[in-house]
């Protein structure tokens, strides 16, 4: 069975791209598979800051560090993915055909037009923004690609634990479906890079 580990480096130096990110880390880990900026590249982006990189690589847990250009890269597990359009796990913004929902108050309105003076979640209805890293199903998200990309266990296996023993198997799924994006894009995660 094919084993892909997604992790994320920051700081990236902003003159390269990710073919040069990725030549230069094969030659201290062959495995790496792909490489690619997490911001759109372009010129001004990099002038105001250095940008991340998700990196794959074929193996069952993800290096501590990555070498390149004269300096260790620490590789940090990803955060859950989570649309910017609707807020929910599991998908990107670019493939969302929901209505927005802001992402502080959960109104239907883009975030930057948010006149709201409350917080509300859209995935857990709970007084945060749905963006905010004490949501409980974003520490379930988080702990699960901890999980399967830090210990190597399968996903299933690290939905069971996440979801402390909630959610045993594939099937179950429908009793959480905020969660159902988040475990299909930890499945097909390294496969869409
Ligand atoms: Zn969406
Ligand atoms: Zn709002
Ligand atoms: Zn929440």
């Amino acid at each position: 069975m094919l084993c892909r580990v997604v992790g994320f480096i920051r700081d990236v130096p902003y003159d390269k791209d990710p073919a040069q990110l990725k030549d230069a880390i094969r030659e201290t880990v062959p495995e790496v598979y792909s490489v690619r900026y997490v911001t759109e590249k372009t010129v001004s982006d990099y002038r105001r800051k250095k940008p991340c990189a998700f990196i794959s690589f074929d193996l069952r847990v993800l290096p501590l560090t990555v070498y390149m250009f004269g300096r260790h890269y620490e590789v940090q597990v990803p955060n859950p993915m989570q649309c910017a359009r609707c807020s929910k796990f599991g998908h990107q913004g670019k493939q969302c055909r929901a209505k927005p929902r802001c992402s502080i108050c959960s109104l239907g309105h883009e975030k930057h037009r948010c006149l709201s003076n409350f917080a509300q979640c859209v995935n857990c209805n709970g007084a945060h923004p749905s963006t905010s890293h004490e949501c409980p199903l974003w520490i379930q998200g988080k702990l699960m690609n901890e999980l399967r990309y830090r210990a190597g266990l399968t996903a299933e296996q690290a939905i069971n634990i996440a979801s402390e023993g909630k959610i045993a198997h594939k099937k179950h799924l429908f009793l959480k479906p905020e969660f159902f994006g988040t475990y299909k894009s930890f499945i097909n995660y390294g496969l869409r890079l």
